[in-house]
């Protein structure tokens, strides 16, 4: 089974099946729904996710497509397509994402010319007393 959850807990999310496809979004939709530069999105079948706590607030954003996200801290949770019986779940709103495995780059014309992740950059880890540890803790 993989679990999920809103960052404020309010609402979670379970399936028993593997995605059917993982990949990054870089439209700008997808910037703009998640906050970053890019979206990282994992397909399931709809019948297969449930929701198990409060219910995710969706909202009309294109012609075809429906988000979803927490009306009470905002984290985004779901992309759907009309007419399609699979649905996309934000990785990031998943609670032990480090086995998946993006096969691929979708909307890259939007893709962000620095978009590398940047391997090779310098790395720090959180502070003792920043976020990171109180996530620990509440995790
Ligand atoms: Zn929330
Ligand atoms: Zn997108």
């Amino acid at each position: 089974m993989r679990t999920g959850r809103c960052l404020c807990g309010a609402i979670e999310w379970q399936t028993d099946v593997n995605p059917t496809a993982v990949h990054y979004c870089h439209c700008s939709m997808c910037r703009r729904w998640s906050g970053g530069p890019f979206a990282t999105l994992a397909w399931y079948p709809q019948a297969s996710v449930r929701w198990t706590n409060r219910q995710p607030v969706e909202f009309r954003s294109s012609p075809i497509a429906v988000r979803s996200h927490c009306e009470i801290c905002g984290s985004p949770l779901h992309i759907a397509y009309d007419g399609q019986n699979e649905i996309a779940l934000a990785v990031g709103s998943m609670d032990a994402p480090e086995d998946l495995k993006p096969t691929h780059h979708y909307g890259s014309e939007a893709r962000l010319p620095w978009v590398d992740i940047g391997n090779a950059l310098p790395t720090k880890k959180h502070r003792k007393n920043g976020e990171a540890r109180v996530n620990a803790i509440m995790d």
